[in-house]
């Protein structure tokens, strides 16, 4: 689980999808993700405030998401602009 090493180092690009509204903070804040569950067919991750470090709320990657993003980041189809006229 090489990547979870990564993520203690500054990967912020990956959660910049991050920012989820804090019952506790009254606003929207920007959220850490953590790893919370590792099972057989998906990993559940879950946001927290990083204002006061409380759940804000959880994603779930299915195994198909992870290879489904794995594939689009490896090759990213380079798909050319096609002018209509
Ligand atoms: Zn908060």
């Amino acid at each position: 689980m090489a990547w979870m090493v990564s993520m203690n180092q500054q990967q912020f690009e990956n959660f910049t999808a991050s920012s989820l509204y804090c019952e506790k903070c009254k606003a929207a804040m920007p959220v850490r993700e953590r790893l919370l569950l590792v099972l057989p067919d998906k990993e559940i991750f879950d946001y927290l405030c990083t204002g006061c470090a409380s759940s804000v709320g959880q994603r779930e990657v299915t195994a198909g998401d992870k290879l489904m993003a794995q594939a689009t980041t490896a090759r990213r189809p380079r798909r050319s602009a096609v002018a209509l006229n």
